[in-house]
């Protein structure tokens, strides 16, 4: 099973607003290019007939949509901004073809806010309505998904930990993921139609949020993504080679100044 590549599709590669934004007349957001329209961040990983995503955005519904998605069987949330977990209620269509609950894994942190936000899912009340099921897995180290090692990554967002999630394997050390490419990069699921989508495919390891050292550092266009510092039981999942690709977006740059 684990021979066959982990398949990387971008979901969303927007900002927590999404690109275009509402009322805003900048360049990026009045751009014509199809690539400067952005849906919530968020990655898609495919392999031998299962799914797994990273986030269920507000714009978890039309992704799915976009991308065929018949079969979910694993979630997996960075943190609980609302740009990230308010999609979840629209897995339940899933629970119903599956005829299962399905596995999440995240921090005790973001759980804790999801259980609010989504109270009646968690609350055990009877209800007559359809409501998400799932299982929620706190996430203390590496786990296996997909046939392969996923090495969750504390990062530093804002003044938040968040998780970015490290797997599978690179056999291109050569692509090159400089910072100035990273936006062209992250447009692939969107639509790519540059080598971003070889890019994708090879990633090594896929980082959420833009908040990676050696991606971001000096050149990260969305200021509440500081480098974070090396303090994290897993730092060790920076130091191993091979390129890093990181979902950021922006509304400062358009896509063309970004090739
Ligand atoms: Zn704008
Ligand atoms: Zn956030």
């Amino acid at each position: 099973m684990s021979a066959a590549p982990i398949k990387v599709t971008v979901l969303g590669s927007g900002t927590s607003m999404g690109v275009p934004s509402l009322a805003c007349n900048c360049p990026v957001c009045t751009s014509k290019d199809p690539h400067d329209n952005r849906l919530r961040p968020s990655l898609l990983l495919s392999r031998n007939g299962q799914n797994v995503v990273i986030d269920t955005t507000p714009d978890f519904r039309q992704q799915a949509l976009r991308a065929g998605l018949d079969r979910l069987d694993a979630i997996l949330l960075t943190h609980a901004h609302a740009d990230h977990i308010l999609g979840f209620d629209d897995i339940r269509p899933f629970n119903i073809r599956q005829k299962s609950s399905l596995p999440v894994y995240s921090t005790e942190e973001t759980f804790r806010v999801l259980r609010r936000a989504f109270a009646y899912v968690f609350d055990d009340a009877p209800t007559l309505s359809t409501i998400p099921s799932v299982d929620l897995h706190v996430v203390n180290g590496p786990f296996e998904l997909l046939g392969t090692p996923i090495i969750p990554v504390p990062l530093l967002h804002g003044d938040l930990e968040v998780l970015g999630f490290r797997f599978g394997r690179c056999h291109h050390r050569g692509v090159a993921f400089r910072p100035r490419r990273i936006l062209a990069r992250s447009r692939a699921g969107d639509r790519g139609r540059c080598g971003a989508r070889q890019c994708v495919r090879h990633a090594q390891e896929v980082v959420e949020g833009g908040l990676t050292n050696p991606v971001t550092r000096g050149t990260d266009p969305v200021p509440a993504h500081p480098a974070p510092p090396p303090r994290t039981p897993w730092k060790d999942a920076f130091s191993l080679p091979g390129p890093v690709l990181a979902l950021t977006s922006s509304r400062r740059f358009l896509h063309g100044d970004t090739q």
